[in-house]
């Protein structure tokens, strides 16, 4: 997999570079944001740092995201909540706070890639919930006719708890199939691409909270 790196100190490119290459990997790294911008379609994954020497890392992610629905794993020191619930709302997919433990960044990597690669290959289907359509093949969601912008992440968690309507999906599910993994750090990001998803949707009552066990849309949800 070819793996771009933007991160502009170089001890710490030199250990991701190294972690990276040590996975079987193809690493790039680049220092500047502009440079990332030019050259993002060469690659699968993309680790973004946010304290970037020529623009913020998140205004490098948004526009990103305005053309490429690559998976993008931020990399900061900041580990405050405002910072981690901006990056994840500006379209990244994963976000780890530096130190990074590498042999966790390596199974982020890899569960951030196997989500978009399962993605791609899925079966041509259209699920529709009142006025929701959810295209799984498209990858794209209305409502009452009007597409509803979602990232990456927020489809995903829509289409999984779209396709068990009906039935309750606990957190656990969700986690492992979206994360593939139960961190802490992603049992975080479920609260913030739920509260995204919701907002976008504009549905109060769509998603159910089922108090200690997970989710679930209705069936017949009008
Ligand atoms: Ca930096």
């Amino acid at each position: 997999m070819d793996v771009l790196i933007v991160e502009d100190d170089d001890a710490m490119a030199g250990a991701l570079t190294a972690a990276v290459e040590s996975a079987g990997h193809r690493p790039r790294r680049l220092s500047r944001g502009a440079d990332a911008l030019l050259s993002h379609r060469n690659f699968q994954v993309i680790l973004l740092d946010l304290g970037l020497p020529d623009m913020d890392g998140l205004e490098v992610l948004r526009k990103l995201r305005q053309v490429t629905d690559v998976p993008i794993l931020i990399l900061t020191a900041r580990d405050d909540e405002r910072s981690v619930v901006l990056g994840l709302r500006s379209g990244a997919d994963d976000y780890l706070v530096k130190p990074v433990k590498l042999v966790e960044l390596l199974a982020r990597i890899e569960a951030v890639t196997r989500r978009a690669g399962r993605s791609r290959g899925t079966p041509q289907e259209v699920i529709v919930l009142g006025d929701v359509e959810i295209d799984l093949a498209k990858r794209t969601a209305s409502r009452a006719g009007e597409p509803v912008p979602l990232t990456a992440t927020e489809f995903e968690l829509l289409a999984l708890l779209a396709s068990h309507a009906g039935s309750v999906v606990t957190r656990e599910q969700i986690l492992d199939a979206l994360w593939g993994d139960a961190f802490l750090a992603s049992s975080r990001s479920l609260d913030v691409h739920l509260t995204g998803l919701r907002a976008k949707l504009g549905k109060p009552g769509f998603i159910i909270n089922v108090r200690g066990v997970g989710y679930r849309v209705e069936a017949a949800a009008g």
